[in-house]
């Protein structure tokens, strides 16, 4: 078998014919099953080519090749691929080899020991040249095919795969294949891109998992979600420079679902997640006031959506998605949304209450005006930020009396916000941190600088 594989090499000094009595069978056997391999080696290129771009190492057996390797950086040996197509050959089946395997494909991603700075680098920097590695020795091949032949390889790392650890939440494994594939896929255009997608999508059934844990019960499969979550953030997600990039990646996810389920999702993504499990909180928007920590991720994912780069989204696609992800699992602490449309920026904030402007709902617009300026007062924005966006959403009515019944609805919220509040501490219910009656403290206090501002901005200005 051997020898129909290599037998157009037959004449090839030492390091091609030596080749054959170094590989054992078994691992032979493996490098017979890739086919692009093969067609390297019996590739249309006549062996005086082979041995010209061989140069100084036709002289050398297989085995003395492969030790000089061992004396080479990671790096080293990804400028060495560039050399020539039979050096990167060569490579490549050195890779496979069993040192080779040993020495490449490292699998230390649950000890968290910091490793020695002098002695070796650290795991995602190893799995950074290792990408930069492939990508030089597969440069000739067609994408899909670079992509089977790499993912081979990669296949006996049970880490890299969506469910292949036990230990995902002290596992390095997912961050490294990220470091990689983005190494590997860096500059590549965006149709190779999509084909880098669909492929692991095929390798890992993510979409299937995605779809079970979108239209399954909120919070019934835990674990799918944790795993879904952490494949997503790490491997296709967390590692891109440029926000398009990440763009990119996110809009892949997302698009093939319809809303709902992408509020969901992002919510899975991107959503608050528990520090001791690091699985996803459901009622966290929905039974208490969330922090400016559990918001984050998903205001960052909004204003990368809303994002110039993003170019698949409209704007108005964005403030759909953001309004749906405000009924995930149940419908939101108003002050919650209110918190999220802060985090995510003036324009997003403006747009979304203007598309309730338009739209005709104003009630429910003038209480989020009251729990804007409520989260102003706790989070110590300035109050001046809530009139001002209050003053421009004014203007999106197109009559004074609209407008004045918009302002009339405003100071009814207060009132009536302030009261429910109230109501709650008249009744006694009174947890640790008296919670219920420091929101009314502050809400208070929100009301009182709200019109100060409003204040300022009628009397201190002549012409008003
Ligand atoms: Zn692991």
């Amino acid at each position: 078998m051997i020898e129909q594989i290599y037998g157009a090499n037959r004449k090839m000094t030492s390091l091609i014919s030596t080749s054959f009595t170094l590989i054992p069978n078994q691992k032979y056997r493996r490098s017979n099953r890739r086919p692009s391999q093969a067609q390297l080696c019996s590739s249309v290129e006549t062996e005086s080519q082979h041995l010209s771009t061989l140069g100084y190492f036709k002289e050398l057996p297989l085995e003395i090749f492969y030790m000089i390797l061992e004396y080479l950086s990671v790096k080293d040996i990804s400028m060495l691929s560039m050399v020539s197509k039979t050096i990167s050959n060569h490579l490549i089946n050195y890779i496979s080899t069993p040192s080779g395997s040993r020495r490449f494909l490292l699998q230390d991603f649950h000890s968290l020991h910091l490793p020695d700075k002098r002695q070796e680098p650290s795991l995602p920097h190893h799995y950074r040249s290792l990408g930069l590695l492939f990508k030089r020795c597969t440069l000739l091949l067609p994408t899909k095919e670079r992509l089977r032949y790499i993912h081979k390889i990669l296949s006996e790392i049970s880490c890299f795969k969506l469910g292949g650890c036990s230990a995902p939440m002290q596992c390095l494994g997912l961050p490294c294949y990220g470091v990689f594939l983005q190494t590997l896929t860096a500059g590549w255009d965006e149709l190779e891109c999509h084909r880098v997608y669909n492929f692991l999508c095929e390798l890992t059934s993510l979409p299937r998992k995605v779809q079970a844990v979108v239209s399954g019960k909120p919070g019934s499969a835990r674990k799918l979600e944790l795993r879904v979550r952490l494949f997503c953030r790490s491997v296709l997600l967390d590692h891109w420079a440029n926000r398009s990039d990440s763009a990119f990646w996110l809009t892949r996810l997302l698009k093939p679902w319809p809303i709902v389920n992408q509020a969901r999702l992002l919510y899975i993504i991107f959503g608050p997640v528990s520090s001791l499990d690091g699985q996803v909180v459901w009622p966290k928007m929905t039974e208490g006031t969330a922090d400016e920590t559990s918001l984050k991720g998903l205001a960052d994912a909004i204003k990368l959506l809303y994002d110039i780069e993003a170019k698949e989204w409209t704007a108005d696609d964005v403030i759909s998605l953001l309004d749906e992800l405000s009924v995930v699992p149940h419908e939101w602490l108003l002050e919650n949304n209110a918190r999220l449309l802060i985090l995510s920026g003036n324009s997003i904030c403006f747009t979304f209450m203007a598309s309730k402007a338009v739209n005709g709902r104003a009630i429910e617009l003038a209480r989020l005006v009251v729990f804007l300026a409520l989260v102003c007062e706790k989070d110590l924005y300035c109050m001046d930020w809530a009139v001002q966006m209050m003053q421009k959403v004014c203007k999106v009515f197109s009559s004074a009396v609209e407008r004045n019944s918009f302002l009339q609805n405003v100071e009814n919220a207060f009132a009536r916000v302030i009261m429910d509040m109230l109501q709650s501490v008249m009744s006694g219910e009174r947890d640790e941190e008296d919670s219920s009656f420091l929101n009314l403290f502050h809400l208070v206090n929100a009301q009182a600088n709200f019109h100060k501002e409003i204040l300022y901005l009628t009397m201190s200005c002549p012409t008003a």
